[in-house]
């Protein structure tokens, strides 16, 4: 047995976070109070979006963005088979159809090129939506997928659960942060533990667009609004201070307070975290420079926010047995959607996106998270070698 026992990630909680949530629980709020605002707010500034708005998940946050833009039953969406579950069940949700594009083979993410070959073979009109994903934490080039979807007159909702704090420099030469609004109509995030900054469970919705904000604020607590009142039905003389309207269905998507001020205080660090992880990029890439492992592509205009570090290798269930024995546990990211059974219903078969299923073969995510110790990197550098050798 060995004495370590290493995740693929986990969450970092410090006292000030501790303390944060007592303060909250011994508050007259739980839910709907202050932390909520102060979190939305601090979460627009760090990324730089006009607008935030806080959610139970970030499959909540998807969810929420693609009904606020109005996709329906039958609609149709493209996003890429390499992403978790909840990318494409969010558009299910609504009854939407999940179209994929193959990845690319360097940086794994949904591959443009491929996206416009499938809008190409469609009628005019047939996609309402894409939904890139920042995968592993290299940020998708916005810029280049809303000149695409303005072409095509569609939404661009970015799935950056993996990537708050990545950037990419735009053909301006300006960086342009994962959500800030600029090119993505909406941006979701998420809040679980094992992602960059922990809430026990929460998700944000940012975006620049007014109109969208308003929807989402409302489509958050059941469509219920004290916005934009039209007394259509009830005479506006016999309403008071507690009156409201309903007109659109909605859920009940809220975060509470106290996950809000979790949130809060793990944001504060979030830019540390980043900095750390890309320590042990650095580490892990130089480490494996001689071995035949691929890493991620890395690229000076791409600044990957490395919620994963992804390596590609041939043996890929050997070496994951083998690090798994040391008390290594890595992870696989992810089994392509097209081929999990729920979506065999709609035709999906193997074979349909050789890249992206290349890459399913020999994924495997090794440990990264800021308060991953020294020696235990060293000591999984050394477990990876040693399988080698
Ligand atoms: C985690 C994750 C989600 C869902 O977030 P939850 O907060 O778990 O609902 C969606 N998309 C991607 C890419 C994720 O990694």
């Amino acid at each position: 047995m060995s004495k370590y026992k290493i995740p693929y990630g986990r969450q970092q909680i410090t006292q000030d976070d501790i303390d944060a949530v007592v303060e909250t629980l011994q508050s007259d709020f739980l839910t709907q109070g202050p932390r909520i605002d102060e979190f939305e707010t601090n979460f627009a500034q760090y990324i730089g979006s006009k607008y935030a708005v806080a959610v139970s998940n970030g499959t909540a946050a998807l969810h929420l963005s693609l009904l606020a833009m109005g996709i329906k039953n039958n609609d149709n969406i493209i996003t890429t088979p390499i992403t978790f579950a909840a990318t494409a069940n969010a558009a299910r949700y609504l009854g939407a159809n999940v179209y994929f594009a193959d990845i690319e083979k360097d940086t794994f993410v949904l591959d443009i090129n491929k996206v416009e070959e499938l809008i190409l073979s469609k009628p005019k009109g047939f996609f309402k939506a894409i939904l890139p994903v920042d995968f592993g934490g290299y940020p998708v080039n916005t810029q280049e997928f809303r000149k695409l979807a303005d072409k095509y007159n569609l939404f661009i909702l970015e799935d950056a659960c993996h990537a708050p704090g990545a950037y990419f420099v735009d053909d301006k030469k300006n960086k342009q942060k994962a959500g800030n609004g600029v090119f993505a109509h909406t941006t979701a995030f998420s809040f679980h533990p094992v992602k960059h900054i922990a809430a026990g469970e929460g998700g944000m919705i940012t975006t620049n667009n007014e109109n969208l904000y308003k929807k989402l604020l409302a489509l958050r607590t059941h469509g219920i609004s004290k916005e934009n009142m039209q007394y259509k039905v009830l005479d506006k003389n016999k309403q008071g201070a507690w009156y409201y309207e309903m007109h659109d269905l909605g859920y009940n998507y809220r975060i509470t307070d106290i996950q809000a001020a979790l949130g809060n205080s793990q944001l504060k660090k979030a830019d540390k975290g980043l900095e750390r992880r890309h320590k042990i990029a650095r580490k892990y890439t130089e480490a494996f420079k001689n071995l035949p492992i691929k890493v991620q592509k890395q690229d000076k205009n791409f600044y990957n926010a490395y919620h994963l570090f992804i390596i590609l290798v041939e043996k890929r269930k050997e070496l994951y047995e083998y690090l798994r024995k040391n008390g290594i546990f890595a992870q696989i990211h992810y089994i392509p959607v097209h081929l999990l059974d729920y979506y065999q219903q709609f035709g999906w078969k193997k074979g349909d996106f050789p890249v992206a299923e290349d890459y399913y073969e020999k994924t495997l995510s090794l440990p990264m998270y800021p308060s991953l110790k020294e020696e235990e990197q060293d000591y999984v550098i050394n477990k990876v070698r040693a399988f080698f050798e």
